[in-house]
């Protein structure tokens, strides 16, 4: 049934933050199963995953989705890195999580994420005037109005993308920075939730090239009295979602708290200009954790308190964070 417009998607091997990559093969379609793709190549040497003089990496498609963008019949593939020899390459954090999720699938963790991001037009955030700053942060979250938000054409564009990928994106909103904008993914299992946050920031990126803006998952993209941007990472198993479940993710709060250190090693880099104490933050030395509490490092919400059973919100995750490492984490500190 023609041929398919695939575009192959992978993580970089940049360092201390990975980038997306991507480039398109065309396929015989139609492609209904991730099964029926081949795996590909590219040049690790450009993507710093590879020294020039045996530069091959090998590409395996793990998942696909619709693509929104191209239409019909055309799909976005996730894939892993491998070396040329087929031994995982170092920069794929997924094949670990693979591992780890199957191991604890009893456990039916659900995973639903807060991808904050801050639209940059050139050098300053979209909406931000050429010399000096906007209004001081106050009407901006959840705002409306030419004067409020800024580029809400291009996050609905965005999320009608998201949907027609068929991604569980679940909501979205303008952030407490202007120009600063929030989507959620989730809840579903952890492989889902990190294949579909990588899609949904590739979209993102992509429909930016359209409107000559970019998207920044910088933590703190403008220093001083401005919120940075984070990824608040919700999390239950199964019997943290049942009867009794509170007892659970209050076990679970003790155990983070004796892992505080090795958690922040993988929650983002330079998140420690974010997480100072102030803007909805707690110090990134601290580990609290309460009902409500905006300030902590773990929030019970509200809801889950007061029923007795839900999830607990990590709000440590920085914006630029990889999820398959905080995914990963999440599962091998609370599960085990
Ligand atoms: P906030 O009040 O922190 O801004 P949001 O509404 O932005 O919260 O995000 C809450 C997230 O929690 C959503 O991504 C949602 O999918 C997720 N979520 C809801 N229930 C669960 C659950 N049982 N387990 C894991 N994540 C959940
Ligand atoms: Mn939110
Ligand atoms: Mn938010
Ligand atoms: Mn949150």
């Amino acid at each position: 049934m023609g041929k398919v417009k695939a575009e192959y998607i992978w993580i970089d091997g940049h360092t201390p933050t990975s980038k997306l990559r991507s480039k398109t093969k065309i396929v015989n379609g139609p492609i209904k199963n991730v099964d029926q793709l081949p795996d590909w190549g590219f040049d690790g040497s450009s993507t710093q995953q590879a020294e020039g003089s045996d530069s091959d990496c090998l590409l395996k498609p793990v998942s696909i989705f619709k693509d929104p963008i191209r239409g019909e019949n055309h799909i976005l593939v996730m894939c892993e890195v491998f070396n040329a020899d087929g031994s995982v390459h170092k920069s794929n954090s997924r094949a670990a999580l693979r591992k780890l999720s199957e191991k604890f699938s009893v456990e039916e963790c659900w995973f639903g994420i807060e991808q904050e991001y801050t639209f940059f037009d050139g050098i300053k955030p979209l909406g931000w005037p050429d010399n000096g700053f906007p209004a001081p942060q106050g009407g901006y979250y959840c705002g409306v109005g030419s004067d409020e938000v800024y580029g809400r054409d291009i996050v609905e564009d965005h999320l009608e993308a998201c949907l027609l990928a068929d991604l569980e994106i679940s909501g979205i909103n303008a952030e407490v920075m202007p120009g600063q904008w929030e989507f959620q993914v989730g809840p579903v299992g952890p492989l889902e939730v990190s294949d579909q946050l990588w899609i949904a920031r590739w979209l993102l990126y992509r429909i930016g090239e359209d409107y000559g803006v970019s998207a920044t998952l910088d933590p703190k993209p403008v220093k001083g009295d401005w919120n940075g941007a984070g990824a608040h990472t919700n999390f239950s198993t199964k019997s943290m979602r049942e009867k009794g479940g509170l007892k659970v993710i209050e076990s679970a709060c003790e155990k983070l708290s004796k892992k505080h250190d090795e958690h922040i090693a993988v929650y983002g880099s330079n998140n420690e200009e974010r997480l100072t104490g102030l803007h909805e933050t707690c110090s990134i030395s601290d580990f609290r954790y309460g009902v409500s509490d905006r300030g902590a490092s773990i929030r019970i919400p509200m809801g889950t308190a007061n029923d007795g059973f839900g999830y607990l919100e990590d709000r440590r995750p920085s914006a630029n964070m990889d999820p398959y490492k905080v995914c990963f984490a999440l599962i091998d500190t609370i599960c085990n």
